[in-house]
């Protein structure tokens, strides 16, 4: 076989250019350039982004699960190898999310996530070896040359952004964290260092979304008895109770200070869209992680 296309390759190169040659030259290389093409494309995160925050100079991205290494099931954008993925993959997909966030790919911080309200302040030289072992569910930085990141797979990110102190934050919000409000916990921690809410932008990631979360009557009451509004629990059409995550989150960033109009919502449900999205009530166990990452700016 190879000889056969080595002879093949030396024809087209000894013969003098003509215009029978050329075209023949463009039908060996264009298949080639085709797989390149393709292959730059695969391996390029395809990341969501907030109008606001992007308008205020912020490198942040909602990365999909488009555009990276990892083979099925965690196929490809899997920032997660606890859940069974090659840990050569992972780095590789940190690699190109560092490139899209200008930041090392050491830098991407994020947390052992619990399900909590701990905020942890992040500042260098710290690195994920570290950060990856501490507990908690949100992360606030101040230097540009880190990012600070959340891991989701259903529930939802929230990416913040102060451009008076260059501070931001990034918050991974489940039905628990939700109901315990860590976005106004976030809030008063930022206010402790000198952030005052009605400066900050907010974005609202995809998550599982009223269409597909469906809970038991009491995570339902749960989360009605947390919400600052009323209208968040909708009958389905099993006749159970589905929660509208995403309105709540709003009102617990108006209640914190946030204005309305400094938050976006970058929409998507986790559940519905396998294209795009991984998703633990979809997958189970072996579904991957999506990341969500800002990087604070000079002010
Ligand atoms: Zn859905």
């Amino acid at each position: 076989m190879g000889e056969s296309e080595g002879n093949a390759e030396r024809t087209c190169f000894v013969r003098p250019r003509s215009q029978a040659t050329i075209p023949s030259l463009r039908r060996l290389f264009t298949p080639w350039r085709q797989v390149a093409d393709t292959l730059i494309a695969v391996h390029s995160p395809l990341a969501l982004r907030s109008p606001r925050l992007s308008a205020a100079g912020f490198r942040h991205a909602f990365f999909t699960r488009l555009g990276g290494f990892s083979l099925p099931p965690f196929h490809s954008l899997n920032f997660a190898s606890h859940v069974g993925d090659d840990p050569a993959s992972v780095a590789r997909n940190l690699s190109i999310a560092a490139e899209d966030l200008n930041v090392d790919a050491q830098r991407i911080l994020f947390l052992k996530q619990v399900h909590g309200i701990v905020t942890h302040l992040a500042a260098p030289p710290l690195s994920l070896d570290e950060t990856e072992k501490w507990q908690g569910d949100a992360l606030i930085a101040r230097e540009p040359s880190i990012a600070c990141g959340v891991r989701i797979a259903d529930c939802a990110p929230i990416l913040m952004a102060d451009p008076v102190s260059g501070f931001v934050a990034a918050i991974h919000s489940g039905w628990r964290g939700t109901e315990q409000n860590i976005t106004g916990h976030v809030i008063d921690t930022l206010r402790d260092h000198g952030c005052h809410a009605h400066h900050l932008i907010a974005a609202v990631g995809p998550h599982i979304e009223r269409c597909c979360f469906e809970t038991g009557h009491d995570v339902a009451a749960r989360l009605s008895r947390a919400s600052p509004v009323h209208d968040v629990l909708h009958l389905g059409p099993r006749g159970r109770p589905h929660v509208d995550l995403r309105r709540i989150l709003h009102a617990q960033l108006l209640q914190a200070g946030v204005r309305p109009n400094q938050i976006d919502h970058v929409r998507g449900c986790t559940v519905c869209d396998s294209e795009r999205f991984f998703s633990y009530r979809r997958d189970g166990s072996r579904s991957g992680r999506l990341l969500a990452a800002i990087v604070p700016r000079k002010t």
